[in-house]
Parts: structure tokens; C-alpha cells; sequence
């Protein structure tokens, strides 16, 4: 039986919580922001530090530059698409990373939902450069700046989030050099409450993010059809995953066994605590059990039906892979189990899992351990599902 390590608890020199989270307040309330970026990197900070976590729970020490840039390209991608026929949305005035995304998906001749994985093994050049582009845009504009509170030369940096060994007069062939040192140092205190805060403050991003976009297009934005482009899953397609994994379920909703739908799809990690669309994140559930599950994460007793998929080698991972083959959809497992790893691990004990319609129980951190305590998934192949 794991019992939390001691150093989950603050010490005296950290931030509490809630002084930490009043900062990320002040930080989104602060000056006005010519480009999104500084929402799209918050976001990029959330899950990197879950995906980060250790099996025992503790958070990252650091995270890479080059690794948040490619997670805020991720972002942009699904932004990029045309949002009306007179094409993609505006986010800034500037030649920024949605515009060039928007002209390579356009020049390429993408269709509007392919995963940018996908995309990748299809043209590596173009997708490569584009990627090359967003790493050196995003360790030089939004990771130097994102800790200043305040604009022009009243601004005051606080490095509350962390520390790294350059700013922003950095050029491009320095980023791109072998031995350009890209770590990002999360102070103490710093990766505990960003992992333990993301049920909260990825709605608060999310928010000012649309409200940032709404104010740049004017008059062409209906805010719900907004919320669910930006930020939404990709529902639409998820229908055509039901019946295959409801087959890889015996027929059966993944939570109370029942054998009768109507069916829906479920991310069985809430898409708001952690938007992930991967194959391994998908279950098939009741519609009655999927509304009343909603925002809530599982029991542990769900989390180990769950765990027991993603295991490599094992009979519903080998399933599994056949699936995302057929409908080319990606799977990547460990990564998809890092989130898991990160989500429960952070939350406090007593916190309340859903177990069955109106039914919830105290989450007990002692019983985490024995299901992730095992050997840590392998690393995920790159783009998989790929395939065609
Ligand atoms: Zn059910």
C-alpha cells in the first residue's frame, strides 16, 4: 500500500493553493494580449505537468520548451480549420502560429478534421518545418513573458511558475541549436498545484481564450458554436467509434454492465480536465450513466477495468490496436495513462469519485498506488494509427 510521499506537503516557503491560484487569476487579468498565445501555453503547462507526474505521484521537476511548443501547435491545429466560409478565425493582427497553421492546412489540402499526427507522417517536411516554426515561436514570445504581470514598464515579472536560462531577446538559430538547454524549472510547490488546480483553472483559460477570440471576430461568433470549436471534442466522428468498442466491451455499458443503450461514446478522463481524444481514452457507455458521470472521475474500481486496457501486450490492447488501424484514430497509451496518472494522483484524499448513477465514494490514495504501482507502460510508437 502506497502512502502519499512526504513531500506532497507544502513546505513553509511554498505558495498555498489558493495564494497560487489568485496569481494564475492575476495572471490572465493582467494587460491585454496581442496573440492567444499566452492561453494556448497555460494550457500547454496543465498538461504537460500531468503527463509528467510520476507513477508514485510526485510532479515533474521540469518541462521542455520544444515539448510545450509542439503541445501549443496541437492546440492551434484543431483552431485553424475554417470556422465560416470566409476561412479560420482571427486571433491577432499578426502573421501569428493560427495563420500559418491555416495556410499549410489550406496549401496541403488537409481535410478538416485529420489529426495533426496524422498530417505529420503524410507530409514530414511541410509539418516538420511548421513544428520547427511553433518550438522556436513559443520558447521565445510566451514562455519569457508569461510571468509578467502588468505591461510596458510597469510590468513585474514573478516567476511563481518557474525558472529558465533565457529571455526574450533570444534569436531562432540559438533555439534551434543541439545544445540550447530548453528546460523550464517549476519552483517548488509550483506542479503540485497546477496538477491539483486543473479541474479549475483549464474552464477559466478556456474562457478568456473565447472571450480573447469573440472580441477579434465580431459579429461572426455565436459563443456556444465557439466554445465547442475551439476547445470541443471532435463528436461528430466519435459516433463511428461506438460500435466497434462497444464490441470490445461484449456488448456491454463500460460502468454498470448493463447490456441495453442507447449508447454514446465517453471519455473516460472528463475532455475537461483533460482533453484527450486518443483511442485509449474512448469507452462506450449508457447515455443515462454518461450524464450522470459528467465532469466527475471515475471510482477506482472504473480506473481498474480501465488500467487493465491500456496494458501492452494484454488481449484488449491487442483489440485496441486493431481498432485504431481500421479507423485510423490514434492510440497512444502512455501517454493517455500519464494523464490518468497525473489527474488522480493530484487530487486530495476524500475527493468524491462517481461510481454509479447518483452514486459517489471518497476517493482513498492508499488504493492509486496499487493500480499504478505496476510496470510503467513502454513508450508510445510515434503517430500511431497513422497507418493511411
Ligand atoms: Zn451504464
Amino acid at each position: 500500500m502506497t502512502e502519499r510521499p512526504p513531500d506532497r506537503i507544502a513546505a513553509a516557503d511554498e505558495p498555498s493553493a489558493i495564494a497560487f491560484g489568485e496569481k494564475l487569476l492575476a495572471l490572465l487579468d493582467t494587460g491585454s494580449f496581442t496573440t492567444s498565445y499566452k492561453y494556448a501555453l497555460l494550457l500547454a503547462l496543465l498538461d504537460a505537468t500531468l503527463e509528467g507526474t510520476d507513477p508514485e505521484g510526485a510532479p515533474p521537476r521540469w518541462l521542455s520548451g520544444r515539448d510545450l511548443g509542439r503541445r501549443v501547435l496541437e492546440l492551434y491545429w484543431r483552431q485553424a480549420r475554417p470556422y465560416t466560409d470566409r476561412g479560420p478565425l482571427r486571433q491577432s493582427a499578426l502573421r501569428d502560429l493560427v495563420v500559418k497553421v491555416a495556410d499549410l492546412r489550406e496549401r496541403l489540402g488537409l481535410p478538416e478534421h485529420l489529426p495533426l499526427a496524422v498530417a505529420r507522417q503524410r507530409h514530414p517536411t511541410a509539418v516538420g518545418a511548421l513544428e520547427r516554426d511553433a518550438v522556436a515561436t513559443v520558447i521565445r514570445y510566451p514562455i519569457p513573458r508569461l510571468q509578467r504581470f502588468g505591461s510596458g514598464a510597469s510590468a513585474v515579472e514573478d516567476r511563481f511558475l518557474y525558472e529558465l536560462g533565457w529571455d526574450d531577446m533570444i534569436s531562432p538559430a540559438r533555439v534551434h541549436r543541439e545544445d540550447f538547454d530548453d528546460r523550464l524549472h517549476l519552483v517548488p510547490g509550483a506542479g503540485r498545484h497546477l496538477a491539483a488546480l486543473v479541474g479549475l483553472v483549464r474552464p477559466v483559460v478556456e474562457r478568456e481564450w473565447l472571450r480573447h477570440v469573440a472580441r477579434r471576430n465580431e459579429g461572426d461568433v455565436d459563443e456556444l458554436r465557439l466554445e465547442s470549436f475551439l476547445f470541443g471534442g471532435e463528436r461528430m466522428s466519435l459516433t463511428a467509434l461506438r460500435d466497434p468498442l462497444l464490441h470490445l466491451q461484449a456488448g456491454r455499458c463500460f460502468y454498470c454492465g448493463d447490456a441495453r443503450g442507447p449508447w454514446e461514446v465517453d471519455h473516460f478522463l472528463p475532455w475537461s480536465r483533460w482533453p484527450d481524444d486518443r483511442l485509449d481514452n474512448l469507452v462506450v457507455a449508457h447515455r443515462r450513466c454518461n450524464h450522470d458521470k459528467r465532469a466527475a472521475l471515475p471510482a477506482v474500481s472504473h480506473l481498474e477495468r480501465w488500467w487493465d486496457r491500456l496494458r501492452p501486450g494484454g488481449a484488449a490492447s491487442r483489440q485496441l490496436d486493431d481498432v485504431a488501424d481500421e479507423w485510423s484514430w490514434p492510440r497512444q497509451p502512455a501517454r493517455t495513462a500519464a494523464g490518468a496518472r497525473g489527474l488522480y494522483h493530484h487530487q486530495p484524499p476524500g475527493t468524491l469519485l462517481w461510481v454509479a448513477r447518483g452514486e459517489v465514494e471518497p476517493l482513498d490514495p492508499g488504493r492509486l498506488g496499487r493500480v499504478f504501482g505496476g510496470a510503467a507502460l513502454a513508450a508510445d510508437p510515434p503517430a500511431p494509427g497513422a497507418g493511411r
